[in-house]
Formats: C-alpha cells, structure tokens, sequence
C-alpha cells in the first residue's frame, strides 16, 4: 500500500519536481539529497514497497537492477560503480520505501561501515 506519507511515492507520482535520471513504467531513478559519493542515485519501483523484504517479484527486482546499471551508465560511471541496498535500520536503512544506491566517481572501500 502506498503510504501518503512516504517521500518517495511522492517523488515517484511527481508530486516535487525532480529530475529523474531514468525512467520506466516501474521505476524511477534521480539523484540523491546527500550524495556519499560524486555519483550518487537512487532507484526506486514506483510502486510502495517498505523494503526489499516486502518485494516478492523477482522480475520487478531485476528490473531495479537494469535501473541501476543504466543510471551508472547515463551518470558516466557505467565501469566502475556500487549498487546497496539497505534493508532495515540496523542495515542503515532511513526511507521505508524500496530503494537501490547508486555511488560512483570515486574508489570504493571494503567492507562499508
Ligand atoms: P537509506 O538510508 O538507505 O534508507 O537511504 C535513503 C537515502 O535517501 C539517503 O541517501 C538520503 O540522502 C536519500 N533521500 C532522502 N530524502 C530524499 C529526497 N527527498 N530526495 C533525494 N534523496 C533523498
């Protein structure tokens, strides 16, 4: 169910005026407030899903990860480039609707904190 309180089914019905990188009948991607990385996007289905624990559609979660890769690619960073998914608070999780980061630009570090 969406949430008429969830910021991203607000960006996803178009409701502020962001720029979305991509854009499919199931999803959306634009850049992130508070970028962690010179590149830093969100993809996120345009249907409400808290986490990706709600997400059952194995090809709806494919299709994210098309997302992903084709927003790396539209953002330059298409051979070098991190896709997270934070699933619950412990995880770092903040917005409980279904999202894929996006970072890029800058060396990677392994294990993130
Ligand atoms: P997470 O902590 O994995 O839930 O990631 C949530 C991400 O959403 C953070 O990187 C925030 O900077 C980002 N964010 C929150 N609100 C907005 C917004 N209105 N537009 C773009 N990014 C946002």
């Amino acid at each position: 169910m969406p949430s008429k309180d969830c910021i991203f089914c607000k960006i996803a019905n178009k409701e502020f005026n962001t720029e979305f990188v991509v854009e499919t009948e199931d999803y959306v991607s634009f850049k992130d407030l508070s970028p962690q990385a010179p590149v830093h996007a969100l993809v996120i289905p345009k249907q409400h899903f808290a986490s990706l624990n709600e997400m059952k559609d194995a090809e709806l979660m494919g299709k994210l990860l098309q997302g992903a890769r084709e927003t790396a690619e539209k953002l330059g960073v298409g051979d070098n480039y991190r896709v997270v998914i934070n699933t619950g608070e412990k995880a770092g999780q903040s917005v409980f609707h279904m999202h894929v980061h996006v970072l890029g630009g800058r060396a990677m570090h392994w294990p993130p904190g």
